[in-house]
């Protein structure tokens, strides 16, 4: 697939721009990404399933960025969202609410009537009361909600145990048994409209066979089903395909795509899918530069201006980040741990990593287009970092940089 993300005459270029000269107009830390990656990404996707109906509902809480939605909206892509402020992004972005899936354990009131409003495709169920709630937000508005009912299929994704879902004991989805009831229900309900049937067994997932077990358990259900005359219109199979963040092998798309339709090739109904990660990680990079190198009793030290605050993934789960200087420079090489300047030791982004740096030398941290700026906060009172979108020679800053009036302005003194 397309790479624009690539070393040229020894520097880190984005699309046709050095990211020297992106540092350059944007300082640091800033996240970039690729428009071109991002949109070969989604057509790559799409074109893996061939002429089977689908609608790729991209999972806005990978990066919900207005331009990067803008820019998928603009491919034709759905959208997953998880919240009302994710409908309303997509929204502002252009992207049609009729391709919209909401999903999440807790959705509320408002936002299930906004969503209603809006008229978005489907609502993914996650328990009886969901149903109940929505049935009666509905009929008052006299607009039929469209759902379906996500189950959990008991699989185990093998990936990390905060990012998988599809386990009994997770919070996510209903069991078979209680699917079924759920659908019996919604049949009795005036309000309410059987669509589909939906799951998402985790993230980062690298093997097909999760997958695979997991279509042929919802196959199952759909059948069992048919034969109480509940048919489907769709079949969400949630998103969670991975991304190679340190040369692990992952999933092909285009296996992922002939496994699912193989299974499902006598199955008419229409296949959604809400993947995240998959279209945006690999388009991301975190630039930060080198304030400090340090030596602690033999252990070295590369402290850098970007922290956990911008990117979380390190420190809450332990992930790796490929991370490397944007031009190569004769320098002394040395294994480091990367950190910022935030006061935890959970604050690293990168540890032993040999590196030839000096300080102020700028550092690319890649695959940082998903899960990413979407979790930066403002501990330790640092601004969050801005986001540039590059597409050939064009550079544009799509969200500036947090200044310390922009943290202060919601908060004032106590006054009594
Ligand atoms: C997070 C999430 C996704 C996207 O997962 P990726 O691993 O980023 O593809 C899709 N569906 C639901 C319900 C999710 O919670």
């Amino acid at each position: 697939m397309t790479n624009t993300i690539y070393f040229s005459e020894d520097r880190l270029h984005v699309e046709s721009l050095a990211v020297s000269d992106i540092v350059q107009a944007f300082g640091t830390p800033t996240y970039v990404y690729s428009a071109t990656k991002i949109e070969a990404a989604y057509q790559h996707f799409v074109s893996a399933f061939a002429d089977r109906d689908i609608m790729v509902c991209y999972a806005v809480k990978a990066n919900s960025n207005l331009g990067v939605l803008g820019l998928l909206a603009d491919q034709g892509a759905g959208f997953d969202i998880v919240s009302q402020g994710e409908l309303e992004r997509v929204i502002r972005a252009g992207g049609d609410p009729r391709r919209v899936v909401f999903s999440g354990v807790g959705k509320q009131d408002p936002e299930i009537a906004r969503a209603l409003q809006a008229g978005i495709a489907c609502f993914n169920i996650e328990s009886r009361s969901e149903l109940e709630r929505i049935a009666q937000i509905a009929a008052p508005l006299s607009i039929s909600a469209p759902i379906s009912v996500r189950i959990n299929p008991d699989v185990d994704p093998m990936t990390h145990p905060y990012i998988s879902t599809g386990l009994k004991e997770n919070k996510f989805g209903v069991d078979i048994e209680t699917a079924r009831e759920i659908y019996r229900r919604a049949k009795e309900l005036p309000w309410i409209s059987i669509k589909g049937v939906d799951c998402h067994i985790g993230s980062q997932i690298t093997d097909l066979a999760p997958f695979k077990a997991c279509v042929q358990k919802v196959a199952g259900f759909v059948d069992e089903l048919a034969s109480e005359g509940i048919e489907l219109e769709h079949i969400d199979l949630g998103g969670g395909i991975g991304v190679s963040y340190n040369g692990e092998s992952v999933i092909d798309v285009r296996d992922y795509a002939n496994a699912i339709c193989e299974i499902l090739k006598d199955y008419p109904q229409r296949l959604v899918f809400e993947p995240g990660r998959t279209l945006v990680a690999d388009a991301g990079l975190l630039l930060c530069r080198v304030v400090t190198l340090k030596e602690n009793e033999g252990k070295h030290f590369a402290v850098v201006d970007a922290a956990m605050n911008d990117l979380l993934r390190p420190a809450l789960y332990g992930a790796y980040q490929r991370i490397e200087p944007i031009a190569q420079l004769p320098r002394k090489e040395q294994v480091y741990d990367v950190v910022g300047p935030v006061c935890e030791s959970g604050d690293f982004l990168a540890k032993e990593r040999r590196l030839a740096i000096a300080e102020d030398d700028i550092l690319a941290i890649h695959s940082c287009g998903a899960y990413a700026f979407v979790m930066s906060s403002n501990y330790n009172t640092r601004g969050r970092a801005a986001e540039v979108l590059v597409k050939g020679e064009t550079m544009q800053c799509v969200r500036d940089r947090e200044s310390i009036e922009d943290q202060l302005r919601l908060e004032r003194l106590f006054s009594v």
